[in-house]
């Protein structure tokens, strides 16, 4: 199976959060005839079933990306946006995007003043995301409105998937693109005894939504999230953990300083333990920012035991996110092998 081919599609389709549609449409065509059961939930959550005994495994993958939401039209026809996610606003200068209406992607720009006439102190100064505008060729108020945008109208960065040296590739949304795609190609070949639910999530990037509902209403034993974590392995970055690309799957141990989430030790467990017994190259994490839905996850009922896995990513959420194929390789390895021994682990 060729998975450059799986990741371009899915990081090349557009899903801001609570907008997931065109991604999901994507995952069930390429999971369907692998699935005993799959539905969309109330929340717009996707839920493949592949029928195993009465225990319960959970993979969680989240479809959105991070983007901007139209707030206000001008007279002469620019956009304000309000961003939806985290962005650090200098990223979004001067790039591209894609409108998203009714009718169709309208194509627009990120304006901002050229350097021949910026003051000294202005070209020093960070510009802030609500002085920034998206300019979609319009003349006028009654252009945009013309064009479909309207109040509300998502908008997403247009950047293409490409290959980047030798085992890298580089583009947008592989935040988390790229842990959805791992999660279609683990179920895919998956034989695990357990019953398998592989939930891709909508709005984990404004607030873990979409996991938080459908584990409740799944209910599993174990739960696993598949996303990327932050590589440390780069200029400018002084952290005293390195994460490096190449190195393989990082497991979590805690995120946001235990504030995320501490992985239950079983899931931690068989995760580690798998990793050995296969020869799979992985890299602990000790994360200060940032979580993943495996934080809702396993808050929900009386508690889920819960882990995660990922794969290190260089410049998250920026337009020219790089991981690196090897990683990507073993972390569907890693799932693969332990969803086979997982039930081991649901001792509690
Ligand atoms: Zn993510």
């Amino acid at each position: 199976m060729n998975s450059f081919a799986l990741l371009e599609k899915l990081c090349n389709a557009h899903g801001m959060s609570g907008y997931e549609d065109e991604v999901r449409e994507l995952i069930s065509s390429e999971i369907e005839e692998f699935a005993d059961s799959i539905k969309t939930d109330r929340m717009g959550n996707l839920i493949a079933v592949k029928k195993g005994d009465e225990k319960k495994v959970m993979l969680a993958s989240h479809m959105d990306e991070i983007g901007f939401m139209v707030k206000h039209v001008e007279e002469k026809g620019f956009l304000r946006v309000t961003p939806i996610g985290g962005w650090f606003s200098q990223t979004i200068l001067n790039q591209r995007v894609f409108v998203h209406t009714k009718d169709g992607k309208v194509t627009g720009v990120f304006g901002c003043k050229p350097p021949h006439i910026m003051k000294d102190e202005e070209r020093k100064k960070v510009v802030k995301v609500e002085d920034m505008f998206v300019d979609v060729g319009a003349e006028s108020k009654d252009e945009v409105e013309e064009m479909g945008i309207e109040i509300g109208s998502p908008v997403t960065m247009d950047r293409e998937l490409s290959r980047l040296g030798k085992n890298r590739i580089t583009g947008k949304a592989i935040d988390d693109r790229a842990g959805v795609a791992a999660v279609i190609e683990v179920f895919r070949e998956s034989e695990c005894d357990a019953t398998l639910y592989a939930v891709f999530t909508v709005q984990e990037e404004v607030g873990l939504k979409g996991a938080r509902t459908s584990a409740f209403s799944i209910n599993p034993d174990i739960a696993i999230a598949v996303d990327v974590c932050v590589a440390t392995d780069f200029p400018g970055v002084s952290v005293n953990q390195e994460i490096n690309l190449g190195k393989g799957p990082a497991i979590t141990v805690a995120d946001a300083s235990g504030r995320g989430i501490i992985a239950h030790r079983n899931v931690l467990n068989l995760l580690r333990d798998t990793a050995e017994k296969n020869k799979i190259p992985y890299q602990l994490e000790v994360g200060e920012g940032g979580t993943t839905d495996a934080t809702a996850i396993h808050l929900t009922r009386e508690g889920i035991p819960s882990g995660v896995v990922s794969i290190p990513a260089r410049y998250i959420h920026t337009p020219v996110e790089v991981i690196d194929l090897k990683d990507y390789s073993n972390t569907v390895k890693l799932l693969i092998k332990s969803l086979e021994r997982c039930e081991k682990y649901m001792k509690f």
